[in-house]
């Protein structure tokens, strides 16, 4: 029997959505203050007593979708976002209604599954050495928390100390090195792992923030070394290859944040930047970022499969578990053991892009970023950085103008950026992440600057 009122419902949520999704493009891409204020709607108390499952859905679009910001649009360049791919989008309303808790496989073969065949396709893609695991995590912080804790856990493991069951206290001593502008989610995993901040070891950058191999420490097998592939404000990559030829020669371990950037290993013409990837024992990286999968999906891979689950699951001596790709039990891989299930929206996107489709998505963003930057030269604004990826830093005559611009470019809604400090002096930074990204918005956003810069000027 068809549950009718069910079928409303759903059939409301689906109407709403198509509205959004259409009209995405032409609205404000940051909501107006209006819009803001709005929001007072939800402030009254928790509810005596239940609602009416219809209303709360008018409510949350009628008041919510306004004040949303629109980032699956193509006019929002904020910190890296990233778009949304239309197949992933309706797949997780699919799988939504599966409602799977993913931690094992006899909670959702569909899942498991999936999740095993994401994991290959990862490591195919990127290039990295076979058989190694990947977790799916929120994001990028997690999987860096991951990855590091695999490090410390092995390198204490192969000195005989169980980490698990001794702790940190009294335990030899690790190093940890990494460059001066590591991104700060890592520096907050070093910090919950107990490694302690005034115990790392910067190494100095060049000017695009790229760790200067000639200037690290002598390595040991005591050591994680920590590289970026894709630095969060100019886009630029360390030098991964010469980097990771040192860790091999002293033993030491190599984690590669590669939040964005480690997509560039999928792009025939990009894949020198991330060169040597292959040689590190860890990686993190997100799909919901540069693959344009719906929020939120992170992976983090690790070369040794025995040592990321060994540290996920606390247990000194490794632990037993289904070598059967068929069985993959997922929370093995992570640090949740109830989950989503990102491995539908993960494996939608893949399969949806295919390897060709995944190398056109990322030389697209690099393109539009390169376009965006020689846009804005053209228009006399100051492009800091070499845009190597899809990260543009951008800045005015002075400070002052630099700051009053991006305020008004902020308030505009044709456009939405962020801003940032490089080398000490405030910039406006620009994020080419979605792939619904055309020409005629980086035009339209590079007018924005324009009249913003013109605003500034006169103060107006
Ligand atoms: C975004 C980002 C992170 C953090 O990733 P989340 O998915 O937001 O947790 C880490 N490192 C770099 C370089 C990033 O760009």
């Amino acid at each position: 029997m068809i549950d009718k009122e069910r079928r409303e419902l759903f059939e409301q949520a689906k109407s709403y959505a198509l509205d959004y999704m259409e009209g995405v493009n032409e609205r404000a891409v940051f909501p107006d203050e209006d819009a803001i204020e709005r929001l007072d709607v939800f402030d009254g108390a928790l509810p005596e007593g239940p609602a009416e499952s219809s209303e709360i859905l008018r409510l949350l679009h009628e008041y919510g979708s306004p004040a949303t910001v629109a980032q699956t649009g193509g006019r929002y360049f904020g910190f890296v976002i990233g778009g949304a791919n239309r197949a992933a989008v309706a797949a997780k309303w699919l799988s939504s209604a599966w409602d799977q808790n993913s931690a094992l496989y006899v909670m959702s073969p569909i899942v498991s599954r999936l999740e095993a065949v994401c994991e290959r396709w990862l490591v195919d893609l990127f290039g990295l050495p076979e058989g190694a695991a990947a977790g799916l995590v929120s994001g990028t912080s997690v999987a860096t928390i991951c990855g590091l804790a695999a490090a410390r856990n092995d390198i204490l493991d192969r000195l005989g100390w169980d980490l698990s069951l001794k702790g940190l206290f009294g335990a030899p001593k690790i190093r940890v090195l990494l460059g001066d502008q590591a991104h700060s989610s890592v520096f907050k995993a070093l910090s919950l792992l107990g490694f302690g901040l005034e115990n790392l070891e910067t190494v100095p950058v060049d000017d695009q923030g790229r760790m200067i191999a000639g200037r690290m420490p002598e390595l040991d097998d005591r050591t994680i070394v920590i590289v970026q592939a894709g630095n969060v404000n100019s886009g630029a990559f360390d030098p991964i290859d010469e980097i990771c030829d040192l860790a091999k020669k002293a033993n030491s371990w190599v984690h590669v944040d590669g939040a964005f950037g480690l997509w560039a290993a999928a792009s025939e013409g990009k894949r020198f930047l991330a060169k040597g990837i292959e040689k590190a024992d860890s990686w993190s990286v997100d799909a919901h970022k540069t693959l344009n999968a719906p929020f939120d999906c992170g992976i983090v891979l690790c070369r040794n499969r025995e040592a990321l689950i060994s540290a996920m699951q606390s247990k000194g001596s490794y632990i037993q578990y289904s070598r059967d790709d068929k069985r993959r039990d997922g929370m093995l891989y992570t640090l949740d053991m109830s989950r989503c299930a990102r491995a539908v929206e993960l494996w939608t996107t893949l399969k949806s892009l295919g390897k060709s489709g995944v190398e056109k998505l990322v030389d697209r963003l690099c393109d539009r970023a390169a376009e965006f930057a020689e846009k804005l030269r053209g228009q006399k604004f100051n492009v800091l950085n070499d845009v190597v990826f899809n990260q543009i830093l951008v800045s005015c005559d002075t400070d002052e103008e630099t700051e009053a611009t991006l305020k008004k470019v902020q308030e505009s809604g044709e456009c939405w950026c962020g801003g940032a400090v490089w080398e000490g002096r405030p910039v406006i930074r620009v994020s080419v992440c979605s792939e619904v990204t055309t020409a005629e918005d980086i035009d339209r956003s590079v007018a924005a600057f324009v009249v913003a810069r013109e605003g500034a000027r006169s103060g107006n």
